[in-house]
């Protein structure tokens, strides 16, 4: 066997046998395959695509590469994945959700990614907090309340790490066999028995339409069943912001404000989550699930599970529900309009470049940056009302970016 007659396979629109996928995964982890050739054939996969067969084999193929979780000792445990978006806090707000009515769930996050944010960034503003758990505690803590949010020291999928890396730089992101089988090998090393997909389209996504979002949903379910767990999805419009704000802190509020009760877009997608995890953590219908999420906020017990969560992780705060960040810049309507549409993807990127996400490796993140929007697609608004507040380290940086933030609105005068 050798890396080119597979090249060349693919390139022809060939199916890849199993053997000849591990081959190339293995040959690209021990550098017996160079970077030139992994990028030829993942070119010449983003160009062909591969049938569900292949997908399968890839996603083992990865998922072989690194360590896979062991949570028998946990038991029944539920894992949410969102594909990435913007004002997208449901996390912080499903966990405690599902954790007060008995489902497990043990969340290994990220950083954030582009243009999205990640949750481990978003609970690092809150004071203490920390999501360097090793996974022996995590499994005690899950164990003990009910949920844990850690970022992995585990070597899970190091086959994607490196091939992730090589596709952001050869424009081999955006295949749906290659984001699926990225996503899914981390999905079933990180040990959960069943998995909820919130797969995003729209401006603010990877994918942009609708339908690609469910055929990467669709083809994401079956890897996961084809593996022995249990799946669920929704699918969810990214041509706007999720919630109202954007960046560290402001999420982390707004996710708590969630928890106490707060409705708006960012709570309907949190019950809607929630309840796919309930009714797959407790075998009931989504009718029953819904009830018994809506009521955990209703009663006030997620948001004290929130703080019992967040207190084992080391939160050294006791009003979580305060915000303690002023705007150092308000933007008001120079005219009456209604908003057309959001550049979803430019709003994350400005909030990223004011400090709010890793601009390198080892940079730091200003938890307090960020914007705080008003408004939805199709709301009308007056002369005089606030469009943005922005937060920032100093007035010159939010300055710097006002005009920028103001361009990703699109206004129709009334
Ligand atoms: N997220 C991933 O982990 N992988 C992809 O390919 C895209 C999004």
């Amino acid at each position: 066997m050798n890396i080119k007659d597979i090249i060349n396979k693919k390139s022809l629109g060939k199916s890849l046998t199993k053997e000849e996928i591990n081959f190339f995964i293995n040959g690209y982890c021990n550098e017996t395959i160079p970077n030139y050739q992994a990028s030829a054939l993942l070119m010449a996969i983003k160009i062909n695509g591969m049938n569900n067969k292949e997908i399968f084999y890839l996603t083992q193929a990865m998922l072989n590469s690194g360590e896979i979780i062991d949570l028998s000792d946990v038991g029944f445990c539920v894992d949410k994945h969102s594909t990435g978006g913007v004002s997208d806090s449901t996390t912080i707000a499903i966990i405690p959700i599902c954790a007060s009515v008995g489902v497990k769930m043990l969340k290994i996050s990220g950083a954030g990614l582009g243009f999205t944010g990640g949750t481990a960034d978003k609970l690092g503003a809150i004071p203490g907090f920390s999501c360097l758990v090793d996974i022996e505690t995590a499994k005690n803590l899950v164990n003990e309340n009910g949920g844990c949010i850690i970022t992995s020291s585990a070597n899970i999928a190091p086959a994607d790490k490196k091939l992730y890396a090589l596709r952001d730089i050869t424009s081999t992101v955006e295949s749906i066999p290659l984001i699926a089988s990225s996503i899914m090998s981390k999905k079933l090393a990180s040990g959960a028995t069943a998995i909820v997909l919130d797969v995003k389209y729209g401006n603010g996504a990877f994918m942009k339409t609708k339908k690609d979002a469910l055929i990467l949903a669709k083809t994401m379910v079956d890897i996961g069943k084809s593996a022995g767990k249990q799946m669920d999805y929704c699918i969810s419009d990214m041509n706007q912001p999720l919630g109202y704000n954007i960046g560290c802190k402001l999420e982390m509020f707004e996710a708590v404000q969630v928890l106490k009760g707060l409705k708006g877009p960012l709570y309907n997608s949190v019950i809607e989550l929630s309840s796919k995890c309930i009714s797959l953590g407790l075998n009931i219908n989504q009718q029953k699930a819904k009830k018994l999420a809506t009521e955990a906020i209703s009663s006030g017990l997620a948001f004290e599970k929130f703080k019992q969560i967040a207190n084992a992780q080391g939160a050294k705060i006791k009003n979580f529900d305060k915000l303690d960040i002023k705007p150092k810049l308000i933007v008001k309507a120079t005219c009456n309009g209604v908003l057309n549409s959001v550049n979803c993807a430019m709003l994350g990127t400005i909030v990223g470049l004011m400090g709010g996400s890793r601009q390198t490796l080892d940079s730091e993140i200003d938890y307090n940056a960020g914007i705080k929007t008003f408004h939805k697609v199709g709301d009308i608004f007056n002369k005089g009302d606030v469009l943005f507040e922005i937060y920032a380290k100093t007035k010159e940086i939010a300055e710097r970016y006002k005009e920028q933030i103001i361009s990703c609105y699109t206004i129709q005068n009334v």
